[in-house]
């Protein structure tokens, strides 16, 4: 009997990821990235059976550039993968209102996540030209297509949550409501804790913190999501590496009045060089800040916040748990590795019923899955997230129906 292999798609501005993914035994056969795009250092590089092969690509590489490279050179040394990919799946920002699922690209789906790129300008258009190139390397699979959006995952979330304190009409006519994102990392993340704590999903209640460059916390009942951190845009919510999170809206009026600063200025500022960068002066990278916390003044300041901020919206959202929250989940480059963070959010919520066991903290990271609380505690667990994955269930769901 043949395997059948998904092809994962994640475009980003100047970089394309994929991964080749058997959705039935979960395995990555092959995975890699092609990026700096229309630069002299542009490349692809891929992993499989454990080495790595890279290529230099031209100055004048391109999305369309690195996906033939990928069917007319990667695979071709590989026909056993090749011949058994049956779709492929693409990770799509943002959704809008229209996509509340997954679903196969067509011209109407393709029209749909055109008329969503208003709310994801630097994401959207660059996955609809990912798409389109796809059909033109995997012609055989152009019927095979599937969007899988970041946003949809939140659509079951309450009007309470998603609408705005503004005049009505904002949502009415112009859709401007939370979206939330990250929701293919907080679904997954959510089923894997309910299998490992024997639950089933349909009746588990948990918090999600998706902590990485960009972060955002979650909150899911009967599995699924009924508030996010996230708003519009990512640009809402928990600090960030560069990103400010919740802000007064009244620092922007103050920003382009008092300090003459124009729009495309102000949302640089507040997108580019804010959250942990703006805070330390020095970086956004955890790794350097857990190691020189207590070091500098800034970094020690700029973590406090940090946690501060998310121990936060890990409170708020227990009340809205109907009296049940099975489980507390961290994922995401820093969720998944850092011990500081975690310990020093957990403690915050003592009186809600967390502790953390420091033993089990400092053990899990590099990929480690497993609790690091204290047996008087609701569980905390730390689950490596996989958005491929969920992608290439998804898109084999799909085309399997
Ligand atoms: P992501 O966007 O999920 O790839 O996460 C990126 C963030 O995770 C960066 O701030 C990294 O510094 C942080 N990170 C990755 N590995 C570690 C680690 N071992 N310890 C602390 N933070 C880490």
């Amino acid at each position: 009997m043949s395997i059948k292999l998904i092809l994962v798609i994640n475009c980003g501005s100047s970089s394309l990821k994929f991964a080749i993914i058997n959705p039935i035994n979960k395995k990555t056969l092959l995975s890699g990235i092609a990026e700096y795009f229309n630069d002299i250092k542009a490349y692809i590089k891929w992993r499989i059976d454990n080495s790595e092969e890279k290529f230099f690509l031209t100055k004048k590489s391109s999305h369309g550039i690195a996906l033939n490279f990928l069917a007319n050179k990667i695979l071709i040394m590989y026909p056993e993968l090749f011949e058994n990919i049956i779709a492929i799946g693409h990770r799509i920002v943002h959704g809008g209102e229209k996509f509340t699922q997954s679903v196969i690209i067509t011209d109407n789906v393709m029209k749909g996540i055109k008329k969503a790129s208003i709310f994801a300008p630097l994401h959207n258009p660059i996955q609809l030209i990912g798409i389109k190139e796809a059909i033109k390397s995997f012609p055989h699979l152009r019927k095979k297509q599937i969007a899988v959006f970041d946003t949809s995952f939140h659509q079951t979330i309450p009007k309470e949550s998603y609408l705005y304190g503004l005049p009505l009409y904002f949502y009415k006519k112009y859709k401007i409501r939370r979206y939330g994102a990250h929701g293919t990392s907080h679904k997954y993340v959510s089923k894997e804790g309910s299998k490992l704590l024997n639950k089933s999903i349909d009746n588990f209640n948990c918090i999600t913190c998706h902590l990485g460059n960009g972060s955002s916390v979650t909150a899911i009942c009967n599995g699924k999501s009924i508030d996010t951190s996230m708003g519009l845009t990512p640009l809402e919510g928990l600090i960030m590496g560069t990103r400010c999170g919740d802000i007064d809206p009244a620092i922007i009026f103050y920003m382009n009045k008092k300090l003459k600063m124009n729009i495309n200025l102000i949302e640089n500022t507040l997108t580019n060089k804010s959250g942990m960068l703006g805070l330390t002066n020095i970086t956004s990278d955890f790794r350097y800040i857990e190691n020189n916390y207590l070091k500098n003044k800034n970094i020690e300041n700029a973590v406090k916040i940090f946690v501060h901020r998310l121990s936060k919206y890990i409170a708020s959202y227990t009340i809205l748990m109907n009296n049940k929250l099975d489980a507390i989940i961290f994922t995401g480059g820093i969720g998944e590795n850092s011990i500081l963070i975690r310990e020093l959010t957990i403690k915050k919520l003592k009186i809600l019923g967390m502790n953390i066991n420091k033993k089990l903290n400092i053990n899990i990271k590099h990929g480690k899955t497993g609790l690091i609380n204290n047996n008087n505690s609701i569980p905390i667990l730390v689950i490596p997230t996989n958005e491929e994955l969920l992608i290439a269930q998804d898109t084999f769901i799909l085309i399997n129906n």
